[in-house]
């Protein structure tokens, strides 16, 4: 599998913890692994007003939208725009955008389904590559926190699923139930592997796998232990949800949202692609 990333990703937010040295040390450990990369280039403004408001992004464009969890960042907008086009080419070659900005917290017009911030995203990258694509998908949300933007996006949709499995209580408040078809399964702290794999396998298994042609994976990390959303998994607990992942036998892309500790971020993202290409 190959990776999309560019250096250009790394220019920004130093201070923050959804900050550029997480991604960068998982770059660094992929290229020693011998990936191969691609550049991404940015997203068009088509694509994106394909699932975001014309005024939000005008927002984002101008500087003007910031909240306590997601500045803005000079060219904020350029940085987001290559992030969704990161994911967008991940859709194309079935591959892993290893890119930030992260998307999956940031609806239709900002912070959704009632969420006070956007939770260090600025547009929902697997959203505008999940609506360019245009085919029946799942989304597969294995971030630690609920991805209230991308349910609020897709939400009623009769040809998008989404799956999300996080951590409950915890930001942004969202995902304590399913809706139509959105599936949300909150799991406690610090729940452990066991649990998690039967959940995912449950999950999959209240899906009607013909309807699907692409599974569209919102690769977030935070589950590993010590990480801000801790389900307890540990980095090769990443090679057993590739596997199971690879068992539905769907055309696959990873986008990475979460994960915050840059070495346990590139082994697990290595153990991913790993278990699903065994
Ligand atoms: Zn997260």
């Amino acid at each position: 599998m190959k990776i999309v990333f560019s250096e250009k990703c790394l220019e920004y937010g130093l201070w923050h913890i959804e900050g550029p040295i997480r991604v960068k040390i998982a770059y660094e450990f992929l290229k020693e692994r011998g990936y191969e990369f691609l550049e991404p280039t940015p997203a068009e403004e088509e694509d994106i007003l394909k699932v975001h408001d014309y005024e939000y992004v005008e927002g984002i464009k101008k500087g003007i939208l910031e909240d306590e969890d997601t500045p803005a960042y000079e060219n904020i907008y350029e940085y987001a725009t290559l992030s969704a086009g990161g994911a967008i080419m991940a859709s194309k070659i079935n591959g892993f955008s290893l890119m930030r900005p992260p998307g999956h917290h940031v609806g239709i017009r900002g912070a959704a389904l009632g969420a006070h911030t956007r939770g260090f995203c600025y547009l929902n990258n697997i959203a505008i590559a999940v609506k360019k694509l245009n085919k029946p998908t799942l989304i597969l949300d294995i971030d630690g926190h609920h991805g209230n933007g991308t349910q609020e996006i897709f939400l009623g949709s009769k040809d998008v699923f989404y799956i999300s499995i996080h951590r409950h209580p915890l930001y942004p408040g969202t995902g304590y139930h399913s809706e139509f078809n959105c599936l949300n399964f909150p799991l406690p702290a610090e729940c452990g592997e066991e649990i998690y794999m039967k959940t995912l396998s449950k999950a999959f298994n209240m899906i009607d796998m013909s309807k699907i042609e692409v599974v569209a994976v919102s690769a977030g990390f935070d589950t590993i232990v010590g990480d801000i959303a801790s389900l307890g998994l540990r980095e090769d607990s990443f090679k057993k949800i590739g596997e199971m992942i690879a068992k539905l036998e769907k055309t696959t892309f990873f986008v990475l949202e979460g994960g915050y500790i840059g070495e346990k971020l590139g082994k697990a993202i290595d153990a991913l692609i790993q278990g699903f290409e065994k």
